[in-house]
């Protein structure tokens, strides 16, 4: 037995791109649908929100002279792209996905309603939701803190290379220490880099709990579904 009923799960564009410099690594697509089959099975209710670092960002783009809300519409179609990429994947895998948008752009994705996302949820189909918050100035961080608390999720799984929080950037500092549990506030007075302020203060105000995980190890997802303690939990007290 699993102990989430209903995930959201936040990947991030830039894992996508496995060992590439740029866009899509097909391997490393294949290990996460592989892992979130694994769950499926479990009976899990999976929603999905992917990135779009790996193809786009409209803040570095506004640095090269981008408009930043343009910028920022390339962001959220990257956004797509990555999404339609897995759900090709997920399929492929044997498992029943669809893509909702934030954005109406039918027929390459149906648009999102909390209403219609949760109907798939109960009917055991993993619905990736796309288009991060359908607006400029946001993240999909910030997507999926919306999301999650949108279609109710137990808790907000944020799937990155590093298997947790530390107390400094565990890939500069040899002497960062790893948190098993953390306080939104705590993260703000440390000032750590889990993810923006408005993504977490979302998760804060409407007590959405965060994973954060290393989703880059096969078998990973399995381990937190069955309650092993292998990353940080963040949470209010
Ligand atoms: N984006 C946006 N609004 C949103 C979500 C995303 O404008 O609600 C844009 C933004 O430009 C962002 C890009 O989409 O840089 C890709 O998303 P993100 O940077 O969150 O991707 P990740 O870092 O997770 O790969």
């Amino acid at each position: 037995m699993a102990v989430f009923n209903r995930i959201l799960l936040k990947l991030s564009g830039e894992s996508l791109m496995g060992s590439k410099q740029y866009g899509i690594d097909e391997n490393r697509l294949a290990e996460y649908a592989s892992q979130i089959a694994e769950i499926s099975q479990m009976g899990v209710q999976i929603a999905i929100v992917i990135g779009g670092g790996n193809i786009f960002r409209g803040l570095s783009g506004a640095s090269k002279g981008f408009d930043r809300v343009q910028g920022d519409q390339m962001g959220m179609l990257a956004t797509v792209i990555n999404s339609l990429a897995l759900n090709s994947a997920l399929q492929a895998a044997g498992m029943r996905s669809r893509v909702l948008t934030a954005i109406r752009m039918e027929p390459i994705g149906e648009y999102y309603s909390k209403q219609k996302a949760i109907a798939s949820l109960e009917q055991g189909e993993i619905v990736i939701l796309s288009g991060g918050t359908g607006n400029p100035f946001f993240t999909t961080d910030t997507g999926s803190s919306l999301r999650a608390i949108e279609v109710e999720a137990d808790v907000m799984l944020k799937g990155t290379r590093v298997d947790g929080i530390y107390t400094a950037d565990p890939e500069k500092d040899p002497t960062a220490v790893k948190f098993d549990e953390i306080t939104y506030d705590e993260i703000y007075n440390r000032n750590l880099k889990v993810m923006d302020l408005t993504a977490t203060t979302m998760c804060k105000e409407n007590n959405m709990p965060i994973y954060v995980f290393d989703m880059d190890t096969p078998g990973n997802l399995k381990k937190v579904m069955q309650g092993e303690k292998i990353g940080t939990l963040v949470k209010n007290k």
